[in-house]
């Protein structure tokens, strides 16, 4: 029987890759092999974004569900954040069961790279905004425990 390597498996939580800032992709690299791995393993976990880190490749790579439409980001960069922000529950294919509010701008301006070396600028607003930049921290070495406010399924109760 063959292996799917197509289909790859979850680092642990306190994997190293985790933990530090991924450099711009490699020269070399087999992008739509990697978009392959990317979209196939997002899809067999359940997520709605993975980045390459958790699943143990180190690119500065990620893909994100948002809006009915898979986009696979390479070298993502934020390049500008507005001031209005919101607080939004996350959960992390990395933290399963784990749901955070998590406090971020409500738009993003992205830039990033297709599989072709395109270059791709939008301004992001709502889900694709809060996904994007959810993947994006994860590039940096950050993940959403860093970032929340404390669990989500704790709440006052109403008076
Ligand atoms: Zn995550």
């Amino acid at each position: 029987m063959e292996c799917d390597l197509t289909i790859r498996d979850l680092v642990p939580s306190d994997n190293y890759l985790l933990h530090h800032r991924v450099d711009c992709c490699s020269y070399h690299l087999d992008r739509k092999e990697l978009s392959k791995i990317l979209i196939e393993s997002m899809i067999h976990h359940n997520g709605v974004g993975l980045s390459a880190n958790q699943i143990g490749i180190w690119e500065r790579a990620f893909v994100i569900l948002a809006d009915e439409e898979i986009t696979v980001c390479f070298n993502p960069k934020i390049i500008k954040a507005y001031a209005k922000k919101i607080s939004f529950e996350e959960g992390c294919l990395t933290y399963p069961d784990q749901f955070y509010e998590v406090i971020r701008p409500a738009s993003i301006v992205a830039k990033w790279e297709d599989e072709d070396g395109k270059i791709h600028k939008e301004k992001l607003t709502g889900f694709k905004a809060r996904v994007f930049q959810h993947e994006y921290d994860h590039l940096e070495g950050v993940d959403f425990l860093e970032r929340s406010t404390g669990y989500a399924d704790i709440h006052p109760e109403k008076t």
